[in-house]
């Protein structure tokens, strides 16, 4: 017979967001905490941004062991912290809360670790003064811009609106052509808008005829087929990496402080993937 379950001495961690019903999170957290038989479960909270302090220290309050925070709170969160990463400080966002025991909380980062590590995984490359164009300026981008300037990469950033690109790196112009130019130079392009996202057409923002096998092409936007950004690039004869692995190492990187285990990832990649 099933023992019930949760009692009262099974820990929490969660997701904060707003909206958070798409997160994919809980799946990818519950199946490690399954595969290593934790009592723990991982749960998603829609917390409105008017009650973002509010609701991080209740939680904590009660008892949650961790906590990762999405869109729109990863820099409302940082009021809350009792202490910071250096990669919290340098990208201005968190992603991850860790209680410290004492009623405070730690902030980090860890979407720069997540960033590398797919990379490393998938296509490993000498960052070391290679040129890189980055398509996005936004929270996301902030976070890879820290993690290429920590392996020496030389960056370039186009965005949308272009005042945000001059924090994170060599402005390009927001031009079609001009974003193929740079593709061309470019080691590594990554893709770290949302463009892509909701559509089967390949977004006209993006580079692909500078495309090709000298090329890395990265793609931030998570979805369960290859995006069409990607599958194009693929066809081009770039070697891709696509968001899941960024999801999944930057959740692991979060799991490994909540928990002190090491996580395991083929768990949190099935989870991932499950339906
Ligand atoms: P964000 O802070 O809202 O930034 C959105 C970015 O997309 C901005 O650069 C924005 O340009 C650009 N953008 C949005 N719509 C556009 C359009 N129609 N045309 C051109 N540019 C457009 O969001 P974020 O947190 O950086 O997330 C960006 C993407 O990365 C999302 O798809 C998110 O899911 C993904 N992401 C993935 C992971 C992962 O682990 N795989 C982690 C974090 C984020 P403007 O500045 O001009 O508005």
């Amino acid at each position: 017979m099933n023992e019930p379950w949760p009692t009262s001495a099974t820990r929490f961690a969660g997701v904060i967001g707003w909206p958070i019903s798409h997160s994919l999170s809980p799946r990818m957290h519950n199946a490690a905490f399954r595969a290593l038989g934790l009592d723990w479960a991982y749960l998603a909270f829609p917390i409105d941004p008017d009650h973002v302090s509010d609701a991080v220290r209740g939680l904590f309050r009660a008892g949650c062991s961790g906590l990762n925070v999405t869109i729109p709170h990863k820099h409302a969160v940082i009021e809350c912290c009792s202490a910071v990463t250096p990669a919290v400080e340098a990208i201005g966002a968190a992603n991850t809360l860790i209680p410290d025991g004492d009623g405070g909380m730690t902030g980090d980062n860890t979407d720069a670790e997540g960033f590398l590590r797919a990379l490393d995984e998938c296509a490993p490359i000498d960052l070391d003064g290679a040129e890189v164009l980055m398509i996005g300026a936004g929270g996301a981008a902030c976070a890879v811009a820290f993690a290429l300037k920590g392996r020496g990469a030389r960056l370039r950033v186009a965005n949308r609106t272009e005042e945000k690109c001059a924090a994170l790196g060599e402005v390009v112009p927001f031009t079609h052509q001009a974003i193929e130019d740079a593709a061309a130079r470019a080691a590594l392009v990554v893709n770290s808008t949302s463009l892509g996202m909701g559509t089967d057409e390949v977004p006209a923002d993006l580079p692909l005829e500078s495309l090709g096998p000298h090329t890395v092409a990265y793609d931030l936007v998570y979805r369960t087929e290859p995006t069409p950004w990607l599958a194009a690039a693929a066809a081009r004869g770039a070697r891709t990496v696509d968001g899941a692995g960024m999801l999944l190492h930057q959740g692991a990187a979060a799991f490994r402080q909540w928990t002190g285990v090491e996580p395991p990832l083929d768990a949190m990649r099935a989870g991932l993937t499950s339906r």
